[in-house]
């Protein structure tokens, strides 16, 4: 899809879209309870029962077929709510056949569809009402140019999580794993749940903003970051579109902190919750502006900031949680009341798609290709 369309209420597309949406959420849930010890993670699984989860199913199956009705209501024109009932027929026909849940042998290498399946659905459900009544930029839609290439950044990046997770905590575990951090670690478990994820949020933050202003600053490194800045119309799902070199390089230099000092599990797990959280939400597409707190945390105000297409903003607000570690760096940009006007490399023309985007930095030197503004001067 090569324009922007923007979806009118009342057409019967936006609740044809929603039905199938859910129906694929449906299929690939029976799916995943086929092979579960391939698509199912097994720390993830610890967090969810299944017997709630066929609840859950039965509710976004009938939400679905609801929706899919609504289309049909709505107009007579539009396939999309058969499509709908189709899926959600063969979802249903798999899951008569279903096996007896049983315990789940530990495979070395898994699929991590359970964490796409449940992100998609939670994400979608925050944000897609928040960006559609509040939006900032009321033109941009969920169809614009490249969100089908977002989707597979989110897919993929979802899919490989056992293996990112391993890639992410190999160089802090490979560098800090025979230090003799136990007392260090005891006393930070002691300390308080508030204080102790405060801790954890800065200390990572801290590490988070040197890799990312390296991913800046250095001309190799800014090949990879650059495919993150080629993001034209920000939205909550454009924020996946990260390389895999910049993914892992950014993550595996914040774990370090979080590895050497042992945050307690409960902490360990609010922090997984709110970084995944507030990394969505400072690339959504919504005018709210948190008051007083938008100078307290990164909002997606701050975060647009950072993307601007604007040279006044250029190597300004590199965190992800405080805007006063930039204060502390000098990179910090006053974000006031406005918003920048555009976000993205101006007229640079990056390669389409996942795979071409993939070996660009590996291949060429975007700089050179597109006369992109150089590391130094963003
Ligand atoms: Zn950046
Ligand atoms: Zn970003």
């Amino acid at each position: 899809m090569t324009e922007s369309k923007r979806l009118k209420i009342g057409e019967g597309k936006i609740s044809g879209y929603l039905s199938i949406f859910l129906a694929i959420i449906c299929l690939g849930t029976t799916v995943c309870a086929y092979f579960p010890e391939y698509l199912t993670t097994s720390d993830f699984r610890q967090l969810y029962n299944p017997n709630r989860i066929k609840w859950i199913f039965l509710f976004v199956l009938l939400a679905s077929f609801g929706f899919a009705l609504t289309s049909f209501i709505l107009s007579k024109k539009t396939k999309l709510g058969f499509f709908g009932i189709l899926i959600i027929a063969g979802s249903i026909f798999l899951a008569t056949g279903l096996p007896e849940y049983e315990n789940i042998e530990s495979k070395s290498f898994t699929i991590g569809m359970d964490w796409l399946l449940i992100d998609i659905l939670i994400s979608s459900i925050v944000f897609i009402p928040i960006e559609l009544f509040l939006p900032k930029r009321p033109h941009q839609t969920k169809f614009h140019e490249e969100w089908r290439t977002d989707l597979i950044y989110f897919i993929i990046s979802h899919l490989l999580i056992q293996v990112s997770g391993v890639l992410i905590k190999l160089p802090a575990e490979l560098l800090f794993s025979n230090l003799g951090l136990s007392n260090l670690q005891s006393w930070v478990q002691g300390i308080w749940f508030v204080p102790q994820l405060f801790l954890a949020l800065f200390i990572s933050d801290l590490f988070q903003w040197t890799a990312h202003y390296f991913f800046h600053k250095t001309p190799y490194l800014w090949r990879f970051h650059s495919i993150h800045h080629s993001i034209k119309e920000i939205d909550w799902l454009a924020g996946s579109r990260l390389h895999f070199v910049d993914l892992i390089g950014v993550r595996a230099f914040s774990f370090i902190p979080l590895y050497v000092l042992g945050f307690s599990p409960s902490v360990f797990t609010t922090y997984i919750i709110i970084v995944s959280f507030q990394a969505v939400l400072a690339h959504s597409n919504t005018r709210i502006s948190f008051g007083f707190f938008r100078y307290l945390i990164v909002t997606p105000q701050y975060h647009h900031w950072h993307h601007a297409d604007d040279p006044k903003a250029f190597n300004k607000n590199f965190a992800i949680h405080f805007p006063f570690i930039d204060m502390i760096f000098g990179t910090y940009y006053p974000i006031g009341k406005a918003w920048p006007e555009s976000t993205g490399l101006g007229n640079v023309k990056f390669p389409k798609g996942f795979i071409r985007q993939f070996f660009f930095p590996f291949v060429k030197n975007p700089e050179a290709e597109n006369s992109i503004k150089s590391p130094s001067e963003r």
